[in-house]
């Protein structure tokens, strides 16, 4: 079994008297700015003027320009989208670096790809909440918290991994088990988990049932509820019980279907796909097609997602929540990105 790293393991003293700075202010950023400073460290936020400055100034926060809040930090953590990161860094993070500073991220993809290039006497280390950061926030506040992974990619002090962790403690991921991974592990994982299985896979499933039960003249609404809405229900069973726990609870014939059924569906050829897929983001040739269509300004991903949200699931599935407030997002529809 890997070592896991809870409360007790790590000692927060290494980061007594050093000043962070978090650097955006979304999903991951709120998150870990509120929980670190509600556990005694002192945080600052590097931002450009807007809607994330606003809210921060609202919360509480002292707000800088990133350059700003760069040159007064001893710890700067990146929480940009990792597709704004290369630039910021390099015109306002990069001159601002001292020898000792430590240098962090929730994600690896810039650092493991090549896209941050830091100098060598920097810290530089991962701390990734594995969840989304309005459950980061929200866990913690409930007294809980949502796993971590920390890495360490370069160690000029000799104190990486101790602040690494101390990081992920004082945001609430050693309430719940913290891990130690390498940049490489953790960017790779991440990136075939949400192409594969949690982003990709799950929403390619989705649609697949759903479209199969509307081509054979179910009604949309029937077929939302079983493809998509339920999909829910079941994926609790498993985060409470593992597969096991799920199949406690549904039926027999449920679960017989379960065995008869899903090996049907996701095949050999399927693994072979989900291999393929590992092996185009273990090459970097995932990374460099995504980095070009950044730079290209989005003209595929725009397609895609215009054409996506005219799909018939999306079509039935928004009237249908319109009549479930329950199921409403809370205020994070857009920015519950994994
Ligand atoms: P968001 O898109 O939610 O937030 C980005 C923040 O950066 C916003 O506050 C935005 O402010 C600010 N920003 C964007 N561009 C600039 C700029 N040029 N200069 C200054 N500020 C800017 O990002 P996430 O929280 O989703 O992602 C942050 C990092 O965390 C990424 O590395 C991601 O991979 C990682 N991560 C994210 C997870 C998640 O739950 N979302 C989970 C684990 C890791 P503005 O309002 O001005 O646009
Ligand atoms: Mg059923
Ligand atoms: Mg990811």
């Amino acid at each position: 079994m890997a070592k896991v790293y809870y409360n007790g393991d790590v000692n927060e003293a290494v980061l007594s008297g050093k000043k962070v700075a978090i650097v955006g202010y979304g999903s991951q950023g709120h998150a870990h700015a509120q929980n670190a400073r509600e556990n005694g460290v002192n945080v600052i936020i590097g931002l450009r003027p807007g809607k994330s400055w606003d809210q921060a100034v609202s919360d509480g926060f002292e707000v800088y320009p990133v350059r700003e809040a760069a040159a007064q930090a001893d710890l700067i953590m990146i929480l940009l989208p990792d597709e704004h990161q290369p630039t910021v860094y390099k015109n306002e993070i990069e001159p601002e670096l001292h020898a000792g500073n430590a240098l962090a991220f929730a994600h690896g993809f810039n650092v493991h790809f090549n896209q941050i290039v830091p100098p060598a006497d920097v810290d530089v280390f991962l701390a990734a909440p594995k969840g989304p950061g309005h459950l980061v926030r929200r866990t913690f506040v409930d007294g809980a918290g949502v796993p971590g992974l920390i890495a360490v990619f370069q160690d000029a002090t000799g104190q990486a991994k101790d602040i690494a962790l101390a990081y992920a403690k004082q945001i609430g991921s050693a309430r719940a088990g913290v891990l130690e991974t390498t940049f490489q592990e953790e960017t790779e994982t991440d990136l075939f988990g949400e192409q594969a299985v949690l982003c990709g896979g799950t929403a390619a499933l989705v649609k697949a049932g759903f479209e199969t039960l509307v081509e054979a003249g179910y009604q949309p609404e029937v077929a939302y509820f079983e493809c998509l809405h339920e999909l829910k229900l079941i994926v609790d069973l498993m985060y409470e019980g593992g597969l096991e726990g799920m199949r406690y609870s549904i039926s027999d014939t449920a679960q017989w279907g379960d065995y008869v059924a899903g090996p049907q569906v996701v095949t050999d050829e399927t693994k072979k796909a989900m291999k393929s897929i590992l092996s185009d983001i273990q090459t970097g040739k995932f990374a460099k097609g995504w980095i070009l269509e950044n730079q290209a300004n989005r003209p595929e991903f725009t397609a895609i997602t215009r054409a996506e949200s005219q799909h018939p699931i999306e079509v039935v599935g928004r009237e249908l929540r319109e009549m479930m407030p329950f199921v409403k997002s809370k205020g994070v529809v857009g920015s519950a990105k994994n």
